[in-house]
């Protein structure tokens, strides 16, 4: 026996609802129940299709003022009781309440057929597969771009039969099991399920005289070679979409499309934030101290930079137009070298008498520093 013969779950707990719940969000709750324990989207699961028939039988309840008044005071005997009146194997026990019910499964026929209820008819086009290609660039492939042809192995249309599945001058036949329509009705107690027509598999033709080349199947498996344009300051993640160049649909339907992910390697010297390059050059305490210029690498290649006297350890310098293109408009982000300033160990004996004598000379402060002096991050210097 079904559920409803036995103890009997609140309404309201059934469809996952309030007890103040308007008749509006009554059935979006059915509807969203209702789908997800749909016999045909679960199929031979005996739990879901209990669930189902007691979704549906609280809604029968719920969505009528009257009953859901008697429900409301009387519980379960309010309106029949355990067993209730014919249960839901008799027939339509509630009458006229079963067109709001057809006008619910229209739209949930609908959604899980991808049609109109009963009226269009099945086809067998079916959209191809999208295909993923993942691509590794090198760091520097990925900031001027590249191009490079990848082979990729797809389904592709048969030329043969140009898609249709049929052997030369024949056509698919309209399936007689279905009359063409991809599905059959079965009555199942109160409800009427619609089921794939296992004759046509669902697709409301069948293929009598297949094409020999392939199968009736209507595609072929494929190698390409195609040629990827990859734009100078991608990203790493970057999708590349290739329309149309995924597998060739089933039977004529359209193709699925490619995508090309990127993937792009680290660099030993430069990391990448958006399209500005960072990276850190080690400078002596003298250079540091006294200025200097230096030669720093860029993936243009070397450029000079001028460290000021009196450079603290952190200081940013920036390098405009020195980064990565950007993506989709003119210009270029910049490099951001960062200066660290090297702290001399394994001192000859002279070196140590020299920074001995200057240390004299000098009367340090040794109080920490203020967040945004030396110890500042370089984000806190250019935010
Ligand atoms: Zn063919």
């Amino acid at each position: 026996m079904s559920a409803t013969a036995n103890v009997k779950i609140d309404y309201y707990e059934v469809l996952e609802v309030e007890r103040t719940v308007s008749d509006t969000e009554l059935k979006a709750a059915y509807r969203k129940m209702a789908l997800k324990y749909h016999p045909d989207r679960n199929p031979g699961n005996a739990e879901a299709e209990e669930r189902f028939k007691a979704c549906s039988e609280a809604y029968q309840v719920l969505s009528d003022a009257n009953k859901r008044a008697a429900y409301d005071r009387f519980g379960h005997a309010g309106v029949g009781g355990a067993g209730g009146p014919g249960g839901f194997n008799g027939g339509s026990p509630f009458g006229g309440d079963a067109q709001d019910l057809g006008d619910i499964f229209g739209d949930l026929f609908g959604e899980m057929f991808g049609g109109g209820r009963g009226g269009g008819r099945a086809t067998r086009e079916q959209r191809g597969r999208d295909l993923r290609y993942d691509l590794k660039l090198e760091f520097e492939e990925a900031v001027f771009g590249k191009e490079q042809e990848i082979k990729i192995r797809r389904m592709d249309l048969c030329e043969d039969c140009h898609g249709s599945g049929a052997a030369k001058g024949k056509q698919p036949i309209t399936c007689p099991h279905c009359g063409g329509r991809g599905q059959v009705r079965m009555q199942q107690g109160f409800f009427s399920i619609a089921r794939a027509c296992t004759s046509c598999q669902g697709t409301g033709t069948l293929i009598v005289d297949p094409c020999p080349t392939c199968r009736g199947e209507s595609r072929l498996q494929r190698d390409h070679t195609i040629l990827v344009k990859v734009p100078a300051g991608v990203e790493d993640g970057t999708r590349i979409r290739y329309g149309g160049e995924g597998e060739a649909g089933r039977f004529g339907g359209p193709s699925g499309d490619l995508y090309v992910v990127l993937t792009v390697k680290a660099h030993a010297f430069f990391e990448r934030d958006g399209d500005d390059l960072h990276c850190s050059m080690p400078v002596s305490f003298p250079q540091a101290s006294l200025g200097a210029e230096l030669e720093v690498p860029t993936l243009e290649g070397p450029s000079t930079i001028k460290i000021p006297e009196g450079t603290q350890s952190g200081k940013v310098i920036k390098l405009k137009g020195k980064g990565v293109p950007h993506l989709n408009s003119s210009g270029k982000g910049d490099l951001l070298v960062e200066v660290r300033v090297q702290t001399p160990t394994k001192l000859t004996k002279q070196q140590r008498e020299l920074l001995e004598q200057l240390s004299e000379t000098m009367a340090v402060d040794n109080a920490p520093h203020e967040r945004g002096g030396i110890f500042g991050k370089v984000k806190d210097i250019f935010s």
